[in-house]
């Protein structure tokens, strides 16, 4: 059956001499394998319009549960900003790498939020603050979504001291044990980056101070409760 579909393809596997395979994030069908015949030939229309990021209507023999046949790709974007530029490309190679691992888990789609946070690097927004974005939004699919509302350990929703990544979030003045204290700014932050809409973001500040104690909160959240290892979120860490 031909079917159009709008995707983003997430990675590509090199296949016999002159083929590859990609998995493709689907807005209709959620991750789909896809056998493109003839695309690491040079001279092949294929080529480019199956590397890792492009987005664009793909037109594929779908089947379910089998690898589907790519027959053409209408290119919508290839991100020419984000291909540009090393810190930006390195954010998105994570995000494919985490988008993979979400897809694994969770029936509900991120396709959305996925383009979205694309269109967002691409347009010059902080990468780490879309990254982050992201990451937040992506727990719940991950089964470990964030209580931002009240103590962890008792429900008190007031007297709230500090969050801790490992604690598992918010901690009351009677809960507290000696966790480290963080801004009350950088739990509004969180909860605000948690909750907003990525398509809604038209600019964002934060102070370098917050975005890095953000960052690191979400990193040791994701290292705590997710059981995921996220290969290129260590060579972000680095570049920050
Ligand atoms: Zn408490």
């Amino acid at each position: 059956m031909l079917i159009e579909v709008e995707g983003i393809v997430l990675s590509e596997l090199a296949y016999g001499e002159t083929s590859k395979i990609i998995n493709v994030l689907t807005k209709e069908k959620g991750l789909v394998g896809i056998m493109c015949k003839g695309a690491k030939n040079i001279k092949s229309p294929l080529r480019a319009s199956t590397q890792v990021l492009t987005y664009g209507i793909f037109s594929i023999y779908y089947k379910q549960d089998k690898l589907s046949i790519l027959k053409s790709v209408d290119i919508k974007n290839i991100w020419k900003v984000i291909h540009s530029d090393l810190t930006k490309i390195s954010y998105a190679t994570y995000l494919c790498e985490l988008v993979m691992q979400v897809v694994k888990q969770s029936e509900q789609n991120i396709f959305d939020n996925f383009l979205q946070s694309l269109i967002k690097i691409e347009q010059g927004l902080d990468p780490l603050i879309i990254t982050n974005v992201f990451e937040l939004k992506s727990l719940p699919l991950l089964g470990v979504g964030l209580n931002l509302d009240e103590c962890i350990r008792c429900g008190n929703k007031t007297q709230i001291v500090t969050i801790d990544a490992s604690y598992g979030g918010l901690i009351c003045k009677n809960c507290y044990q000696g966790e480290p204290i963080v801004d009350k700014k950088v739990i509004q932050l969180i909860r605000m980056y948690y909750y907003v809409d990525i398509a809604s973001i038209s600019k964002i500040n934060v102070e370098d101070k917050y975005k890095k104690i953000i960052n690191k909160f979400i990193s040791d959240y994701y290292d705590s409760f997710t059981g995921l290892y996220l290969h290129s979120k260590k060579f972000i860490e680095n570049i920050i």
